[in-house]
């Protein structure tokens, strides 16, 4: 069997062409665009370059961005002031503080800061907590697993019934997506790196989320066939045949995973596209919930 490998980018590409006429529809109606507010502390160069592509993707849609860079001494009040001042700005209607942030901040602290209603990346735990409980509803979801959901709904993927096993339980992806799967009726495992015979889990799964940060760890050899694996990692490991010297890599070693499994998203440009579409929707969603009008039908 070789594998479907699917492409997030079409999938973007599509939702990208609603938030911006939602967008546009926002701004004839209010006579200014929807905005998102980012918080970045430091100088790491992958949230730099998140940020970047964040930015980029409001502009083609019509989203105003701006940005609050601090550096990497900033302390727990400057954070804390620079979400305030987001909160505070009616402009501003979405808000992303990019993780992680440096050591010596306490992330809940910052998090806790952001107005519920302008929580764009489902990181206030509030939005989290409604997510975890049966029959809430959360006014914004993660915007990684919330674009994993889209991915999978899109390829028709039977979540009722279906044994998914996710490998991670991070805060921003693997605690909340099996929480969103789970929400779907599937039989959900989270392996993490305490779980023993990882392998007897991935046997019985048809449906894989693979969220580890290591570079081609999951072997096809592992993988039920047929199932659909949602590669998340983006893992950087050298090349010295590239340009760059460097590329990035899944947490899924995609040449064995192929001839097993039925669909797996490319690294990079699987989930990664999702993840930022999702953000900038629920921006939009947060602009029309805050000040009113109604989103292109
Ligand atoms: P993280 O916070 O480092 O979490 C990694 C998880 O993997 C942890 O729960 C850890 O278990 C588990 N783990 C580590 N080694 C393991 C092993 N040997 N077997 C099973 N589980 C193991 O990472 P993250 O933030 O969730 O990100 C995961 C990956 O996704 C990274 O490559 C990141 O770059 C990528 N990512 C991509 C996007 C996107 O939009 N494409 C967005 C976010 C993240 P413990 O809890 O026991 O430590």
């Amino acid at each position: 069997m070789t594998a479907q490998i699917i492409d997030g980018n079409p999938i973007a590409e599509r939702l990208r062409d609603q938030i911006a006429r939602d967008a546009q529809a926002f701004q004839a109606q209010h006579g200014y665009p929807p905005g998102l507010g980012v918080v970045l502390v430091g100088d790491d160069p992958a949230s730099q370059m998140y940020v970047r592509m964040k930015r980029r993707a409001c502009e083609r849609v019509g989203v105003a961005s701006y940005a609050h860079l601090l550096p990497s001494d900033a302390s727990q009040d400057d954070v804390e002031s620079a979400v305030r001042q987001l909160n505070d700005d009616p402009k501003v209607h979405g808000i992303l503080v990019q993780l992680p942030l440096p050591k010596h901040l306490d992330e809940e602290r910052v998090l806790q800061n952001i107005r519920v209603e302008k929580d764009a990346d489902g990181a206030h735990p509030l939005n989290i907590g409604r997510l975890a409980m049966k029959g809430r509803t959360p006014l914004f979801l993660p915007a990684t697993p919330a674009g994993i959901m889209v991915i999978l709904r899109d390829l028709g993927v039977e979540l009722s019934g279906a044994n998914a096993v996710v490998i991670g339980r991070s805060n921003i992806v693997g605690m909340p997506v099996a929480l969103l799967l789970m929400e779907a009726n599937a039989t959900v495992t989270i392996c993490h790196s305490r779980t023993k015979n990882l392998q007897d889990y991935l046997a019985q799964a048809d449906v894989v989320i693979a969220a580890v940060g290591r570079p081609n760890y999951v072997n096809g050899a592992w993988l039920k066939p047929g199932c659909t694996v949602i590669d998340v990692g983006t893992n950087k490991v050298d090349d010295p045949s590239s340009e760059k010297g460097y590329r990035y890599v899944g947490d899924v070693d995609l040449e064995s995973a192929r001839e097993v499994v039925g669909a797996i998203t490319q690294v990079p440009g699987g989930v990664g596209p999702l993840t930022i579409t999702m953000l900038i929707q629920q921006t939009v969603k947060a602009a029309f919930n805050q000040v009113g009008g109604s989103a292109v039908q």
